[in-house]
């Protein structure tokens, strides 16, 4: 009987010391810097990762240390973490993703088509401009609109220069696709996030998002699963580029003197964190949410409304881990019908 006793005790002991522990969520962070492209000073990073830590904290009461794991170059770490990826990985790759300079678009139209489907039409019509969504009255014609969108704008891109030169170089091609860096962060080790200044283009067309799309594919980040290399069993990628560019064509289709604007880099980063160490899914249909992507590359009314609105109150899902598959890249989502 005394021994129960002893036992019950021991194990309240353990129950209140796990509740009254303050727990830290460790974020071990490389910086790969890309010299091609707009940086930002050393100070202004940290000043981002400590505005970001209180943001966390206010928006999801979490506390958030970061741990710097040193600055690399990007064609050196690119091509280190390259030789990483299993060559069966990088096939099954090569068969799914988008080449954005010489690929077929027309071959993702039922990936596209069963992504929107998820949504209900207006919220899709939601992330286009008013001329862009004239005349769409039902999926098909969605899907269509995405795809010439997403077309025109990255063509846009291709065309822009900063400094003299092609911002996106096909060359370089692999260095923007978010396809390579998800089979990189598959099998990564060490870090929890990778911060850089390169562009990235979402030519994950399998597995389209509907915001990314309708930016051309400009995107600032996202969150892939990682086999060992982090203790959320997720790692972040993300770029500085799409704040501090200033190629024209990101200019104007922005709406603030970046970099000035710092806290509107530290508040996306909030949303990638929201991914990795909660899970939460993309909410559409929270207005002012910071699980809310922006529309466009609109980062500034983004950031004005949700630090208006405050934290978002409502329920928000997460996204289930059911099974890897790596020429899938492993991710079903519930099914969120916003
Ligand atoms: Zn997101
Ligand atoms: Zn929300």
């Amino acid at each position: 009987m005394k021994r129960k006793i002893l036992f019950l005790l021991f194990f309240i002991g353990i129950l209140l010391s796990s509740c009254t522990q303050e727990k830290v969520y460790e974020i071990k962070v490389v910086r790969v810097v890309d010299d091609r492209y707009d940086h930002i000073s050393e100070e202004q990073f940290n000043y981002i990762l400590n505005n970001n830590k209180e943001v966390m904290k206010e928006y999801f009461d979490i506390e958030i240390e970061y741990i710097d794991m040193g600055e690399k170059k990007m064609e050196e770490f690119f091509a280190d973490q390259s030789k990483r990826v299993p060559d069966s990985e990088i096939k099954d790759m090569e068969k799914d993703r988008y080449n954005i300079f010489s690929g077929d678009i027309a071959k993702f139209k039922p990936d596209i088509l069963k992504h929107l489907k998820r949504y209900k039409l207006n919220t899709l019509k939601g992330f286009l401009s008013e001329e862009e969504r004239e005349g769409i009255e039902n999926y098909e014609q969605m899907a269509d609109r995405v795809m010439e969108i997403y077309g025109k704008k990255l063509d846009s891109l291709k065309k822009a220069k900063a400094e003299d030169r092609s911002v996106l170089e096909p060359d370089r091609a692999d260095l923007y696709s978010s396809t390579q860096w998800m089979a990189i962060i598959r099998n990564l080790t060490r870090y929890d996030a990778i911060l850089t200044n390169i562009p990235l283009i979402d030519d994950t067309l399998f597995n389209p998002c509907i915001h990314t799309l309708v930016r051309g594919g400009i995107t600032c980040g996202f969150v892939n699963s990682s086999k060992t290399g982090s203790r959320y069993k997720e790692s972040i990628y993300f770029t500085l580029f799409p704040f501090i560019s200033d190629a024209s064509f990101l200019v104007s289709e922005r709406d603030a003197n970046y970099p000035q604007e710092l806290n509107i880099i530290s508040y996306q980063l909030c949303h990638e964190l929201g991914h990795l160490i909660l899970k939460y899914d993309e909410a559409y249909n929270h207005s002012n949410c910071i699980m809310n992507p922006p529309k466009g590359l609109k980062y500034k009314k983004w950031y004005d409304e949700i630090t208006k609105a405050g934290r978002c109150k409502k329920r928000h899902k997460g996204y289930k881990f059911l099974f890897f598959a790596p020429s899938r890249l492993d991710w079903l989502f519930t099914n969120q019908n916003a």
